[in-house]
């Protein structure tokens, strides 16, 4: 039984997110997708809004499951006993960055896998700060994100938060 985490601010989830938790929910038995909500990141949504939103968005998944922590990915991976960590990569800038932290997981956590999935290329260009900025603009964010946070980004733009 191979369980996985999948961490991430997900501020706010994306279908390039959702992509890489179905792909991932198809290849293990269980994936437990971790909002991290770490202080200093100034985030848009509070950590326990995006794990709401992606409650509600995964919930016919089966084997997903919701966590989130705050503080060190491989902390979290002992606690919980799980020994694969997925990541998405879109582009060559990824690389560098996800390289630099896998190998630092790797001298922290040994035992720690990390296994990452290529976007799909229609969502390679998403991201939650793309997103953001154009949901901030007035602009409409429906082809990016699934519907609950849609809804969530309307709302709150609306109300003149900006
Ligand atoms: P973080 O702040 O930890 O990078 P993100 O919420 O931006 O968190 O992303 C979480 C994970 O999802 C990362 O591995 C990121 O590369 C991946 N990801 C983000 N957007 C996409 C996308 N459009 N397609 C595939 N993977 C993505």
């Amino acid at each position: 039984m191979v369980r996985v985490i999948y961490p991430g601010s997900f501020d706010p989830m994306t279908y390039g997110h959702l992509d890489i938790v179905q792909r991932s929910s198809k290849l293990f038995d269980e994936v437990i997708m971790a909002v991290v909500g770490n202080p200093g990141k100034s985030p848009l949504l509070p950590p326990e809004e995006r794990t709401e939103l992606i409650r509600e968005v995964v919930k016919d998944l089966k084997n997903v499951s919701i966590g989130s922590f705050q503080g060190l990915t491989v902390d979290y991976a002992k606690q919980n006993d799980i020994k694969v960590l997925i990541r998405g990569l879109r582009a060559i800038s990824d690389f560098e960055a996800e390289l630099g932290m896998e190998q630092a997981n790797k001298q922290l956590f040994p035992e720690l896998e990390t296994i990452f999935l290529m976007t799909k290329a229609e969502y390679s260009f998403i991201s939650s700060s793309t997103v953001k900025e154009i949901a901030r603009l007035g602009g409409d964010v429906s082809q990016f994100v699934p519907p609950p946070v849609n809804e969530y980004l309307k709302r709150h733009f609306s109300r003149g938060t900006k």
